[in-house]
């Protein structure tokens, strides 16, 4: 099957129209249709022959096409049962061992296809929107961490990913993502640049894996940390982490020894900690109460 033309609307509804494949707006279906965003935004996936890569909601293959191009081995994560056979039929040419469709809800099926394959090299995607925050929270919770990742996304989500402690969009998932990752905002995307017009902006965010990224000693604990630190913005460090379930068998007096001991001001508010700050703390409050286990 031939590739249509991925710059023109006009173009791609009579070929998804001819060939009866509607759009689905459940599936937050808008394309790419501007090359040189496609082009910018697959430059920053650095991607080269021998790269193990996964795109996310591949639609009609626009930004596939660049990647096979480019040598990767590409594994695209897709929910559309019409675009699956559409993109089969458009990359035939290529053997499994460079191009392979994963049909399904990517939340339910990446973890599988990372236990079969091991974590890849990369992984991109013009997300949909009802899933972005979700999917790069999981990947990252999980450990599954691959040297880069490139997302497009709603211009909030990609704003609060990039956002720094103490700023108004700083939050629980920027804590998160920075506890992995270098996390950068690179550039806005036009909706003009998408068929059909999207409602909300967007952007492209890049992710490059930190060199050691932040472990801390517990880290279902450093995890409810980060989430619990944010839980009610107004309160200080002290009362957020009294509210936290992890944390109920320790009384206040043990709370203030772990944050005296990370050398974090009570008093504070949970947005003012930097991730590597957060573990501290972590760790000062694991090592609080292993000694209360004695
Ligand atoms: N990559 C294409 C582009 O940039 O032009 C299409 C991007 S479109 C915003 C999102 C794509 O993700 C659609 O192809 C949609 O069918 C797919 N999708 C939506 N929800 C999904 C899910 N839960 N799992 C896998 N794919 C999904």
């Amino acid at each position: 099957m031939e590739l249509p033309d991925f710059d023109s609307p006009a173009k791609l509804r009579d070929m998804l129209e001819g060939n009866g494949w509607a759009m689905q707006k459940k599936f937050g279906q808008n394309f790419l249709v501007s090359p040189g965003v496609r082009g910018k935004i697959i430059d920053l996936v650095d991607l080269r022959e021998g790269i193990d890569a996964w795109e996310i909601g591949p639609g009609v293959g626009s930004m596939t096409s660049l990647a096979l191009d480019r040598g990767a081995h590409l594994i695209a994560f897709e929910i559309d049962r019409g675009f699956v056979t559409m993109l089969n039929g458009f990359f035939a040419g290529f053997p499994p061992e460079r191009f392979e469709i994963v049909q399904g809800d990517v939340l339910k099926t990446w973890r599988s296809e990372s236990e079969r394959r091991g974590v890849p090299d990369r992984i991109f995607g013009n997300l949909p929107y009802n899933i972005a925050a979700t999917l790069i929270a999981d990947f990252v919770e999980s450990g599954i961490l691959p040297e880069r990742m490139v997302f497009t996304l709603q211009k909030e989500v990609a704003v609060r990913m990039a956002a720094k402690p103490g700023t108004a969009d700083y939050s629980s998932f920027s804590a998160l993502c920075a506890s992995a990752y270098t996390v950068k905002y690179e550039f806005e995307i036009k909706r003009g640049s998408f068929w059909p017009i999207p409602r909300v902006d967007s952007a492209a965010v890049s992710m490059v894996r930190r060199e050691t990224p932040l472990a801390s000693r517990d880290r279902g604990l450093f995890l409810a940390l980060i989430r619990g630190l944010f839980a009610s913005r107004r309160k200080t460090i002290r009362n957020n982490l009294r509210s936290l379930s992890a944390l109920n068998t320790l009384a206040a007096p043990e709370l203030d020894a772990a944050m005296g001991a990370a050398g974090v001001d009570p008093a504070a508010r949970g947005e003012t900690l930097s991730v590597e700050e957060m573990a501290s703390l972590a760790d000062a409050l694991s090592d609080v109460m292993k000694r209360g286990e004695r």
